[in-house]
């Protein structure tokens, strides 16, 4: 067995010490905390879960995994983290060929999932929330919906102290200590060292930061997210109001029904700023937040001047073809990195920690193909468009 120290305790880094410990690897978890840190992307009220995923076979059939997951995750953790209300993506158009509502209506029906076509006198009838004269065509998933991420965290690091996993929280990585061609563990910010056989980097947007040669391959960019308020609560309950991405790939713009603190959470999904996660820049600007109530004066009337209670910037890891790094570093052994989440990876959480400990363990994993080490694709490589079409 082997020694393992996991660097960022967000949701990658605690699947995988959990996955690794259960193996019977010895695993040092190190997070400068408080847990769930408060900066990080896993930390949230909610994320959407959805097998949707346009054409992509390979991540629906891997959100397919999840979603029973998260349905037993619910019974054995005896918390409702994950609410199966439904994720419709819908157009201002009628959906064609290569859209992603398209596809994915396509291929949900195809691998006989609960989907629904929705029309404008759906929304009209059923949605009222909703702008159904702007909205045309689109699809409802119905065996989706959120979870509750923040939450999610919390019980998995209580977890992993369960399991023995040893947490070293108020400490921050600082360098990794290489010794001939190796990667024997880490260097902390105060000068300790913590030795292992491996090192996982799962420090999310922090990653090209703490390891600037991977600056090539990663770009953290900041997105606007917004908590509001509503008068009418009725319009926004998940029977009426499902968790949506409205015409995704045009407008940017997805969000959740209303929460048990009367909190509708509305973001964009977009190109982004690019910034340090630790930056100071790291706040709305008014510029988001003047596109955000044009938005809802079109799309949701009943929020348009709903009070926004809450704002952050929130950080995607993004790789510029979309997909997850998870792979050996062939350069430095001992190395893996696990990041690149391009704001799509919090709902294969149940899944994520056994394909990072495959990484490890150097096991076949017929995922690890797609997340494999791909230096190809880096900056200017002509990929990024592909992003576009990867939404939540
Ligand atoms: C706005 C937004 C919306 C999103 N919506 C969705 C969604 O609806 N559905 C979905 O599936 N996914 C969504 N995502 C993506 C999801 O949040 C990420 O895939 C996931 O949270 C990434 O987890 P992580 O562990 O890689 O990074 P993080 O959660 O950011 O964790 C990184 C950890 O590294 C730690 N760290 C940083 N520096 C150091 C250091 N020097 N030493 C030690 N530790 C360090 C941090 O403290 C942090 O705890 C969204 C992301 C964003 C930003």
């Amino acid at each position: 067995m082997s020694r393992v120290v996991v660097v960022g305790a967000g949701i990658n880094g605690v699947t995988a010490a959990i996955d690794l410990r259960g193996r019977g690897h010895h695993v040092v978890l190190v997070d400068p905390g408080p847990l769930p840190h408060p900066l990080a992307a896993s930390t949230d009220i909610s994320k959407a879960v959805r097998a949707a995923y346009g054409a992509d076979e390979e991540y629906t059939e891997l959100a397919e995994c999840a979603i029973k997951l998260w349905r037993k995750w619910n019974k054995e953790f005896g918390l409702q983290f994950y609410h199966e209300v439904g994720v419709m993506f819908v157009c201002q158009r009628e959906m064609k060929p290569g859209d992603f509502e398209y596809e994915s209506f396509k291929m949900l029906k195809k691998r006989g999932h609960k989907i629904e076509r929705i029309n404008s006198a759906q929304i009209w009838k059923r949605f009222p929330a909703w702008n159904a004269e702007l909205y045309r065509d689109g699809v409802l998933e119905l065996e989706a919906g959120y979870t509750e991420s923040g939450r999610v965290v919390a019980a998995l690091i209580g977890c992993a102290k369960s399991l023995g996993v040893q947490l070293r929280e108020r400490v921050r990585f600082s360098c990794l200590d290489e010794r001939d061609d190796r990667v024997v563990g880490v260097v902390l910010d105060h000068g300790e060292r913590i030795t292992g056989d491996f090192v996982i980097m799962a420090t999310g947007a922090w990653t090209p930061y703490q390891l600037p040669f991977m600056k090539e391959f990663f770009r953290a960019t900041g997105q606007p997210v917004f908590h509001l308020k509503p008068r009418q609560h009725e319009l926004f309950a998940a029977e009426r109001f499902p968790v949506f991405g409205a015409d995704i790939t045009t407008t940017g713009y997805y969000g959740f029904p209303l929460n048990h603190d009367g909190v509708v959470k509305i973001a964009n999904h977009g190109p982004g700023r690019e910034m340090s996660p630790d930056s100071p820049e790291r706040l709305v600007t008014q510029q988001e937040e003047q596109n955000l109530r044009e938005f809802l004066s079109s799309s949701f009337l009943a929020l348009a001047e709903a009070p926004i209670v809450y704002s952050r910037v929130c950080m995607y890891c993004d790789t510029h073809d979309g997909h997850f790094w998870i792979a050996r570093d062939p350069e430095r052994e001992g190395l893996v990195i696990a990041a690149g989440d391009c704001g799509h990876g919090f709902k294969f959480a149940p899944v994520l920690g056994e394909i990072i400990a495959d990484a490890v363990e150097g096991k076949e994993n017929p995922l690890l193909g797609k997340f494999r080490w791909r230096p190809e694709v880096r900056a200017g490589s002509g990929t990024d468009v592909a992003r576009a079409k990867e939404n939540l």
